[in-house]
């Protein structure tokens, strides 16, 4: 087993019980601040020649488009919505718009893209420059007030609408997740299987190792080891969220870059949450809802989402599963020696 980096983005690891098959190939490129692995039997890889570079520029694209500090779609629609009121946005956006909006409204506003202005208060919109101090508490309320929510947007086609507030969607909490789903889409239009696709220990499989199941890590949120791992049907992707992905440590608490819209800071209760879903945007958002839950909502909330797999770890380190996951799930003890790589920072 490859030893797991210091300080992972996410979580995890690889891949199926037994050692790699030979006939596999691994791709590793760079995009969403994080490595992205793809993992595909070599022979397909010889008849699709095209088939890496595709997906790079994929990635590429996503990134601008999809990150609201750069100059892509986000932002555009960010500077439009707070000034005209209303964007005619790419399919695309509209589609993954919806989705976020009936996550916001699943969860009451525990996941609303909406926090993009606290976010950037925060510090925590450039992963390139590590904040270090907190904002003032009259700088978040002042934020807070003056913040529009995804749930105040309206989607008529492709054009979306909202009067008054400022946006500055973030849609960090979700992006990656379609990211990943535009990847298999691809790779499943091509009819290519088994594959993996790892962005940092957040993945979708796309098939299933002949014989085998895929078993993925899950990284400890606190150590550099594991947690545990879990298996994956075909098709299933596993998203994390952790307080250890882009923190700081300020007079002992420890202040990260998952925030509660309610109350404008880093959600405390929680360390990790570990969602299964059989895709990657519905895996994502419901990690980062879920965390936001925190101990007494997160099951609830879990089901109105229609999230039958989640694993949470909350402050004081206790893991609490669903009775699904309990039967996916095995700790790290007794993990095994079969896992091969691991998710990188
Ligand atoms: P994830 O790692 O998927 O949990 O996403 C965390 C990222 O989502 C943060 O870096 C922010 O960009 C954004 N974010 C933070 N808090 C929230 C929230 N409550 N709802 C939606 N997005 C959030
Ligand atoms: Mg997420």
């Amino acid at each position: 087993m490859r030893a797991l980096a210091t300080g992972c983005l996410a979580l995890i690891c690889l891949v199926a019980c037994g050692p790699r098959p030979p006939e596999f190939v691994e791709y590793r490129l760079v995009a969403m601040a994080t490595s992205v692995e793809i993992t595909l039997p070599a022979e397909a890889s010889r008849q699709h020649p095209e088939l890496i570079a595709s997906i790079e520029a994929e990635l590429g694209a996503f990134e601008r488009d999809y990150y609201a500090w750069s100059d892509g779609e986000l932002s555009r629609l960010n500077r439009a919505l707070s000034s005209a009121g209303t964007f005619d946005a790419s399919q695309a956006m509209a589609d993954l718009i919806g989705r976020a909006k009936s996550v916001t409204a699943a969860t009451n506003g525990a996941f609303d893209p909406g926090v993009g202005a606290l976010v950037e208060l925060w510090g925590f919109n450039d992963a390139t420059r590590p904040p270090s101090t907190p904002p003032s508490a009259a700088d978040i309320t002042a934020t807070l007030a003056a913040a529009g929510s995804i749930d105040d947007i309206g989607i008529d086609g492709t054009r979306l609408s909202a009067g008054g507030a400022r946006f500055t969607l973030d849609l960090g909490g979700i992006a990656k997740g379609a990211a990943i789903d535009r990847i298999v889409a691809q790779i499943e239009s091509l009819g290519i299987a088994p594959v993996l696709v790892n962005a940092g220990g957040d993945l979708r499989v796309v098939g299933e190792p002949e014989g085998r199941s895929w078993r993925i890590g899950i990284q400890h949120p606190r150590g550099n080891g594991l947690l545990g791992t879990v298996t994956l049907a075909a098709g299933e992707a596993a998203f994390s969220s952790g307080d250890y992905e882009r923190f700081y440590e300020k007079d002992g608490e420890r202040l990260h870059h998952i925030l509660d819209p309610r109350t404008g800071r880093p959600a405390t209760h929680t360390q990790a949450v570990t969602v299964i879903a059989g895709d990657g945007t519905l895996a994502d958002a419901a990690a980062t809802a879920l965390f936001v839950a925190g101990p007494d909502d997160w099951r609830a909330m879990a089901a109105r989402l229609g999230i039958v797999l989640a694993l949470r770890v909350g402050a004081d380190g206790g893991i609490e599963m669903t009775p699904a996951m309990r039967d996916r799930f095995r700790p790290a003890a007794d993990a095994g020696s079969d896992i091969l790589a691991a998710g990188d920072g």
